[in-house]
């Protein structure tokens, strides 16, 4: 994984190919007022800003280009099949994944993990199995599995964290044992930032035969993410999280694993014949693609990464981390305040709580400062737990945000901790 290389060699090669002003410019939405002051969108971990090239193509699709997708021979439903393969094309070339039939449109990062939790779950898991997530997971890589362990009479092992939010690694590969049925791993958290070794972790869950699957829900809008290189058995995503619209994920699982699961849905589109005497399912990837699925969205995601890979990828990588540096020390050097999550290797993401200021409190007074941060749990209560707290403040940074919204930042935590002194 090339996610966050070096970033000193970085430095000297990679270049935006737009300047900042004609990035923004892109992106509508920044250039709003909120409370009568500039906006400053530092939430991009829960959503991220559409381009004007993802905006226009959506409007333009259902002007232009609207009809079922693989449903008709007439002209509209031919164009929007070939947009809708074609974007499963750019999908693949993204991530590096072999074979586009390896690449599943589901509704989102969680859609996706649940499908597989469920045919991997029908196909492979039974009483008194196991299946090992970390406690830095999102809820939708916990709750999911649970549901399975419920349904099998499996159990649920969890690898731990350090305090620094590095994953115990000595933990996991003890907790690997011949009822290990699967390894469900984020790549990213979302509150700590910690990019986690994901090519290690897989390379010893494979030395026992064992699947993983990788949430890159935080990690594909980051970096580049080769998941031939990580070698992961599936890996998923949404598409607002990368620039593209909401309602559309990714599952990407691999050829033979996908072949031999059970689809998780039933419906229009993933049957090759049915009769009530038998059914039988399509080929990949339409087996896992029950229904009308968001073929518009689809598209527009496949615009989203487009637009990502003509900016340069590591050169977005390396801009998130300059921001990352002047948030963590402009934060670091305010009295009192903890940072959550101090590991060597992060995505643009601060966790962080002002002294005993109330995370809420907090992000309210920051709002009325127009930025916007999120505040609470972040859908990881394990976290808080770990930490014995209630929840922080997350300040997500994209690559559209600048130095002077990051020093704005500072500069509204340091007037929240004045006014609580
Ligand atoms: N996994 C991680 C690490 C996340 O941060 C999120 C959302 O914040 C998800 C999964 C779920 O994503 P979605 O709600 O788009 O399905």
């Amino acid at each position: 994984m090339r996610l966050m290389r070096n970033t000193m060699q970085l430095k000297s090669q990679m270049k935006l190919s737009k300047t900042i002003e004609e990035i923004r410019a892109d992106f509508p939405i920044l250039s709003m007022k909120v409370h009568g002051l500039p906006l400053v969108y530092l939430d991009n971990g829960a959503t991220t800003q559409k381009p004007e090239q993802v905006i226009r193509l959506m409007d333009e699709l259902y002007r232009t280009a609207n009809a079922n997708v693989h449903r008709g021979v007439h002209f509209l439903s031919d164009i929007v099949s070939e947009k809708y393969e074609s974007a499963r094309e750019t999908v693949r070339a993204f991530i590096n994944a072999q074979k586009k039939e390896e690449i599943i449109f589901t509704a989102g990062a969680t859609a996706s993990i649940n499908a597989v939790a469920f045919s991997f779950g029908e196909k492979y898991v039974r009483e008194g199995d196991e299946i090992i997530v970390s406690e830095m997971e999102h809820h939708a890589n916990i709750v999911p599995w649970q549901m399975l362990c419920g349904r099998k009479k499996a159990n649920l092992k969890v690898i731990p964290f350090t305090d620094e939010g590095v994953l115990d690694l000595e933990a996991y590969r003890g907790l690997i044992t011949d009822r290990t049925r699967i390894v469900a791993v984020t790549h990213a958290s979302n509150v700590l930032g910690t990019v986690n070794p994901v090519k290690e972790i897989v390379a010893h869950a494979h030395r026992h035969g064992i699947p993983v699957l990788v949430d890159g829900a935080q990690s594909i809008q980051h970096g580049v993410v080769d998941v031939s290189d990580i070698d992961c058995d599936f890996f998923v995503f949404s598409g607002h999280k990368v620039y593209g619209p909401n309602g559309i994920g990714v599952l990407y699982g691999k050829e033979k694993l996908l072949n031999d699961l059970p689809p998780y849905q039933g419906g229009g589109d993933m049957v090759a014949n049915v009769s009530f005497r038998k059914t039988t399912w399509n080929e990949l990837p339409f087996k896992f693609e029950a229904g009308t699925t968001n073929f518009t969205g689809a598209i527009a995601l496949a615009a989203a990464l487009d637009y990502l890979t003509a900016l340069g990828r590591e050169a977005v990588a390396e801009r998130e981390q300059s921001l990352l540096e002047r948030a963590t020390a402009g934060l670091s050097s305010l009295r009192g305040l903890r940072i959550y999550g101090t590991a060597p290797r992060k995505v643009s993401v601060v966790s962080f709580l002002p002294g005993d200021i109330h995370q809420y409190d907090a992000g309210m007074i920051l709002d009325k400062l127009g930025i916007a941060v999120r505040t609470g749990t972040h859908c990881a209560q394990p976290v808080m737990e770990r930490f014995g707290i209630s929840g922080t403040i997350r300040a997500s940074i994209a690559f559209y945000n600048t130095e002077e919204e990051i020093d704005a930042l500072v500069k509204g935590v340091r007037k929240v901790t004045e006014m609580f002194d």
